[in-house]
């Protein structure tokens, strides 16, 4: 028996009047289009000129309050948001399903990672730390201080609708920082009810300054306004590398900083020494997970010669045997595309495939009756002969191009010829090709794993990619860092002056 789901315009605001969200108009603005049937979800009206001048002027005077308030203070907000996310995880992950179209577990997943975050930011609150450093003068002491910087603007993708922002938002707010949030046109709805999980916490907690979090709803044009403005010291951006290519010179222009976390294009090797069942599960995890609409995806898989073939076959084979349907169906793997956009894309990629002698199997599309606004597919396979162009190009959408090598240093050679460096891994059990990989001569990426896929990193680690990937760092280790401002200072408690590198000056 199919299940029966209410649609999902229905639920979208049933969930958003629960977490406390301001009701939608009821259908002025910009219509808002969920993956799984195509419908309408709702209508958001985009933010003018003039209201994303206010909420970043807000910002800035937030800013002046929140920066003197103590940072283990400041980890009691982002405390209190974990524990409103915890109570909210259920609804809000049901958001990102009818928003972005995840299975209900990846969904859960991602607002499991934003509680995550706020465990890691709370413990980070305490140990903002900088240095004493040896002074070479007699009777000075230097030290390195970390201070709060200033509003960070977040500009996100669809794919990660809430996590990204979160991963920003909690270092940035321990680390004394407003926020203004420009979330993707695609997914405003889930903005707008984390906004309102949040406002619970900032209502619990008392004190915070009026304008520490804002949403800027809008298209590309409100992202560009606030990476021209100076009076925002650090842009954090996620998305495409076209959107990063835009970006990153409006901040630049005006000295700003920017964090960029832009597309992939990930590999795996797979060698002779690979446990194959292991390695199995992990390709069709990272390929045809999440749709293949993870920035992490595995794109492109590279088998020694010896195995190509078996390896393909069964990669064929268990991506047809893939449930592929409504993502809030326990039974579904695969859901939605996001659009006819990320359709019209997949299928432009299956054909440069076969222009380039290549073949596909799969990637059909599916339930075209049920849902003829929908694009839901079977994910794809491209067997290549050797490496092709149509290999260096990022496609959001579950296709995995093989192709094979014949020795280890080609199989490297083959994974860091592209112009993306985001995530690679490895298939061993040979320490050596283990190490080689991850050692300077290996993978060029910024996540290189060894027996697990690309895809699917822990908050704990910066993460973050190399070359059109945009060299941004975001999340765990001492990414906060990006968050503050260095300061270096010399305090002389000596009653001489003596100058430094023995300079003389005498008077
Ligand atoms: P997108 O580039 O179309 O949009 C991302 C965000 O940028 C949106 O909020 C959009 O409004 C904004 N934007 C677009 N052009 C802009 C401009 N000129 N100025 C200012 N803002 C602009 O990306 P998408 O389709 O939403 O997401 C998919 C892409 O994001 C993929 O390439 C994926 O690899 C990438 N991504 C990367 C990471 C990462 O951490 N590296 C994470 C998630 C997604």
């Amino acid at each position: 028996m199919t299940q029966v789901f209410p649609t999902p315009a229905a639920h979208a605001r049933e969930i958003l009047a629960k977490l406390g969200a301001p009701p939608l108009p009821a259908d002025a603005g910009e219509p808002v289009r969920g993956p799984i049937d195509g419908a309408i979800l709702g209508h958001v009206v985009y933010d003018d000129a003039r209201q994303i001048e206010a909420k970043v002027a807000a910002a800035c005077r937030a800013f002046a309050d929140w920066r003197v308030v103590p940072a283990p203070r400041r980890g009691e907000l982002v405390r209190l948001f974990g524990e409103e996310l915890r109570a909210a995880k259920a609804d809000l992950a049901a958001l990102v399903t009818l928003e972005a179209g995840k299975i209900a577990s990846e969904a859960a997943g991602e607002v499991q990672e934003m509680i995550d975050i706020c465990d890691f930011a709370v413990g980070l609150s305490r140990q903002l730390h900088g240095l004493t450093i040896a002074s070479e003068r007699p009777g000075h002491a230097m030290r390195e201080t970390w201070h709060p910087l200033g509003p960070v603007a977040v500009i996100s993708a669809f794919n990660f609708p809430v996590a990204v922002w979160a991963w920003n938002a909690c270092l940035a707010l321990v680390c004394g920082d407003p926020v203004i949030w420009k979330p993707s046109e695609k997914t405003p709805l889930t903005a707008l009810a984390t906004q309102a999980i949040l406002e619970r916490a900032l209502a619990r907690f008392r004190d915070a300054p009026q304008g520490l979090s804002s949403v800027v709803l809008g298209a590309r044009d409100a992202g560009e306004r606030l990476a021209r403005d100076p009076r925002i010291p650090l842009v954090s951006a996620t998305g495409s590398t076209r959107m990063g290519r835009a970006v990153a010179p409006m901040v630049a222009e005006r000295f700003g900083r920017s964090i960029l976390e832009l597309g992939g294009n990930n590999a795996m090797i797979v060698t002779p020494s690979a446990d194959l069942s292991l390695a199995l599960r992990a390709i069709v995890f990272s390929a045809a997970g999440t749709a293949g609409q993870r920035c992490t995806s595995l794109r492109r898989l590279i088998v020694h010669e010896s195995l190509v073939d078996k390896v393909s076959d069964a990669v064929e084979a268990a991506f047809q045997r893939l449930s592929v349907g409504d993502p809030r169906d326990p039974k579904t793997l695969l859901g939605p595309l996001i659009d006819k956009a990320a359709y019209d894309a997949f299928i432009a990629a299956m054909n440069q495939v076969r222009a380039e002698g290549g073949s596909v199997a799969g990637g059909e599309r599916v339930l075209i009756d049920e849902h003829p606004d929908a694009y839901y597919v079977r994910p794809a396979l491209a067997r290549l002969p050797a490496p092709a162009p149509c290999m260096q190009r990022e496609t959001f959408a579950p296709l995995l191009h093989v192709v094979p090598y014949n020795s280890f240093d080609m199989a490297i050679a083959i994974q860091n010829d592209v112009p993306q460096g985001l995530s690679s891994c490895v298939m061993t059990n040979d320490v050596r090709e283990a190490e080689r990989f991850l050692a300077a001569a290996g993978s060029d990426c910024g996540i290189a794993n060894v027996n697990i896929g690309p895809s699917g990193a822990e908050i704990g680690g910066a993460f973050g990619g190399e070359k059109e990937t945009g060299g941004g760092r975001e999340s765990g280790s001492d990414s906060w860092k990006q968050y503050m401002r260095r300061q270096t200072a010399t305090v002389n408690y000596s009653g001489a002056l003596p100058l430094a590198q023995g300079v003389r000056f005498d008077l």
